[in-house]
């Protein structure tokens, strides 16, 4: 029942008072006054009308507001409630509005790469102007005067199928994007923001826009980054696990020989140690060195070590 009708209001703190004139007891505050209201919201008053009345002999007097007991007239406030609301919302929403648009300004200055914006394609990338005339443009890469874009394939009609397309992840889809980039200026994309070409700027959160992907998430690291694992060190491993000290000397000295600095760490210490192999302390500084020449930390520590007893 969204309709604005005029109600008469009722008397909540009543008073008994005696009447003037016929002295009975039945003697009351009444209000009449009207008010507008939005369904049972009560928007604005229309006339105050407040009265004694003597149900007794119909004797009544009218009141001013400011005749009114305090409590009646703290009451009056309640009239106002709808409009209250109306202008709380209102600037709920316009504050509302105006952080939105200092966010799509700060994306828009700052841009990040899979900045999705949402574009009119004649105005944007220069397309024949058709009914379908909306696209998605992601940020590819920029520097500190260009951004460069791919575009999208598709083209749309309404606003909410691009929403249906990010929230069915279909941006992520080979072929969604043309593989045709646009670079433009950071100047020109300001000013097609300005003019409304670019209609909306969403940055992805958790890769995602309205539940979907819009990008695929960055490849993980390896785990061993920069360390290639050197095939006779890692079978050194397992026989020196087994207590085949031989096996796993040859293993470790091909590996060092191959140029793994793990390989060389490895024979350094059966060369220190004297297991698998004679002893052999200037062979271990030589691959001790070599491995701490390729900048092995575990080498350099124990070489150190070694040169205090030993002349190196
Ligand atoms: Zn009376």
């Amino acid at each position: 029942m969204l309709l604005f009708n005029i109600c008469d209001s009722l008397s909540f703190f009543s008073q008994t008072k005696t009447c003037p004139q016929c002295h009975n007891d039945d003697y009351q505050l009444q209000n009449h006054s009207r008010f507008l209201r939005f369904s049972i919201i009560p928007m604005l008053p229309l006339a105050w009308r407040y009265q004694y009345q003597c149900n007794h002999c119909q004797h009544s007097v009218q009141l001013s507001v400011m005749q009114l007991p305090w409590l009646e007239k703290l009451s009056l406030i309640k009239y106002f409630i709808g409009s209250i609301l109306v202008i709380w919302l209102s600037i709920y929403l316009y504050t509302h509005h105006l952080d939105q648009l200092k966010t799509k300004q700060a994306i828009l200055s700052q841009p990040q790469a899979f900045d999705t914006y949402l574009v009119h394609a004649d105005k944007f990338s220069n397309q024949p102007l058709r009914p379908e005339n909306l696209k998605v443009a992601q940020v590819l890469e920029f520097d500190d005067k260009n951004i460069t874009f791919q575009i999208s394939n598709y083209r749309y009609k309404h606003d909410r199928a691009i929403t249906t397309a990010m929230r069915t992840s279909l941006l992520v889809q080979k072929d969604y994007f043309s593989s045709k980039t646009l670079t433009l200026t950071r100047k020109e994309v300001q000013h097609l923001y300005d003019e409304g070409a670019i209609y909306d700027v969403l940055r992805p959160y958790a890769y995602s826009l309205y539940g979907g992907f819009v990008m695929f998430p960055p490849q993980p690291k390896p785990l061993y980054e920069g360390v290639k694992l050197n095939k006779n060190n890692q079978q050194g491993i397992i026989y020196y696990k087994d207590g085949l000290f031989k096996d796993a000397f040859e293993s470790f000295l091909l590996a060092s020989k191959e140029g793994s600095q793990w390989g060389q760490l490895n024979a350094a210490q059966m060369y220190r140690d004297g297991e698998g192999v004679e002893k052999d302390l200037s062979q271990a500084i030589y691959w001790y060195q070599q491995a701490a020449l390729q900048n092995n930390h575990k080498a350099k520590v124990q070489l150190k070590e070694l040169c205090l007893e030993h002349a190196c």
